[in-house]
């Protein structure tokens, strides 16, 4: 049982159960390039969407771990919908139901317990591994904000309602830190300042939107900056945190479809015969699986260790999030990609959903963090020291640390 509760269980059985209809919408989700919306009500009604909203603010209270039980089940299945489980559990939500104002917490809420996906704005077309280097700004206009610019590879983006929009802070003219503002988009494309501007095509994933962002005189009421502690210079630090538990919900995703495709392709070497025997009888076959349930195992261990060492409102371990998430996104492109060998030709066909899980396998170690800088985080963590990136950036630490 993993150490699981009889409750959590019970959630997963229940969570495995509604994704059957997951599964047999995803390959029709994947060809439309549709978001799942029939799924979703599903989904939220059955209180998988704010699964982690705590009772106060009308949700179950459920744990890191709850959600990412969830989160494996549906992306066995449909991984846009595992996805989706993910932001509409952890990330924006979770950096709002840490930081938000008593309005703020109530807002993000009722939205995601009502189905929304909220989209995390950071990223931009000259800024993506180098986040900071965001050229947005955010100006203070008395009691508003103004948001110019522009973001790119946004997840959901013309489906989400509520967005965690990071910007340059101005105020009088001087750069104060980044910082976090929400808008709500509605149904019919308001505000008006917040203009979807292009559908990126893409590889895998095909029913969530990703999308470029322009962000056009964009108004913000004061009471919508999400203020996390520590003023505006260590705000973002703060605010980024948040990604933890974004992170650990991505590598979630990816261990989903590692085990939805290893399961698929034990199934195929048990019913497949060539030679006259099943083709699982084959010493070669027989390592590759034995080879896939280690690393699914591994992953797995991973992920529910990260899980586990988000306290009650808190988020993941920035270390075990880091590590959890490198380990499960490459080895599920290992594992989809040995998946489909073991299917031949049937599972390069669109016929059948080993190239989707191929597909889909392929963006865990890009997105939220590369493969690359999720392990420059770790490498400062486990050696204990500051590793800038930028070409003057040890100057700077030596500066500060005077040596
Ligand atoms: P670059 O930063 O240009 O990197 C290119 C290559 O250089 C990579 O291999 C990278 O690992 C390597 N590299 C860069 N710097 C270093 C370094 N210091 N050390 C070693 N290697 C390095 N962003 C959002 O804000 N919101 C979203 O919702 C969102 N969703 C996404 C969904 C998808 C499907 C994808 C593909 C991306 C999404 N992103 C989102 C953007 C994502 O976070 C960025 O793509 C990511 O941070 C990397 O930035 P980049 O693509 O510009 O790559």
């Amino acid at each position: 049982t993993d150490g699981l509760t009889r409750d959590q269980l019970a959630l997963r059985a229940r969570a495995r159960e509604l994704a059957q209809e997951a599964a047999a919408q995803a390959a029709e989700t994947d060809r439309s390039g549709q978001y799942p919306w029939p799924m979703v009500k599903k989904m939220a009604e059955a209180g998988f969407t704010g699964l982690t909203i705590p009772r106060e603010w009308g949700g179950p209270g459920g744990s890191v771990l709850d959600a990412v039980l969830v989160v494996e089940e549906f992306s066995k299945a449909c991984a846009v919908c595992g996805r989706i489980a993910v932001e509409a559990n952890m990330g924006a939500v979770g950096a709002v139901m840490a930081y938000g104002t008593e309005a703020q917490k109530k807002l993000a809420a009722g939205l995601v317990l009502a189905g929304d996906k909220p989209a995390i704005c950071i990223t931009e077309p000259e800024a993506g591994s180098a986040a900071t280097e965001m050229a947005t700004t955010a100006e203070r206009r008395g009691d508003r904000w103004v948001i110019n610019g522009r973001k790119t590879w946004i997840t959901g983006g013309g489906v989400s309602r509520l967005h965690l929009i990071f910007a340059r802070v101005m105020e009088d003219g001087a750069f104060k830190g980044i910082g976090g503002f929400l808008v709500v988009r509605d149904g019919e494309g308001r505000p008006e300042g917040l203009v979807v501007s292009r559908r990126i095509p893409s590889l895998g994933l095909c029913g969530m939107p990703e999308a470029e962002l322009e962000f056009r005189e964009l108004e913000v009421a004061d009471d919508m900056v999400l203020r996390a502690p520590g003023g505006w210079q260590r705000g973002f630090g703060r605010l980024i945190d948040a990604y933890n538990g974004q992170r650990v919900g991505a590598a979630t995703v990816a261990l989903g479809l590692a085990a939805g495709a290893y399961e698929h392709a034990v199934g195929r070497a048990n019913d497949r015969r060539q030679f006259g025997r099943p083709i699982a009888e084959f010493q070669g076959l027989g390592w590759m699986l034995a080879d896939m349930s280690i690393e699914v195992e591994a992953a797995r261990a991973l992920v529910h260790r990260a899980a586990r060492s988000a306290g009650p409102a808190g988020f993941p371990d920035r270390l075990a999030a880091a590590q959890a998430k490198v380990f499960a996104s490459e080895m599920a492109i290992r594992v989809t990609n040995t998946a489909l060998q073991v299917w031949g030709a049937a599972g390069y066909s669109r016929d059948n959903p080993m190239e989707r899980y191929l597909r889909d396998a392929r963006m865990f170690a890009i997105a939220g963090g590369t493969a690359q800088v999720l392990r420059n985080q770790v490498a400062e963590q486990i050696l204990g020291r500051k590793l800038p990136q930028t070409r003057d950036g040890f100057l700077r630490v030596i500066a500060e640390e005077g040596a």
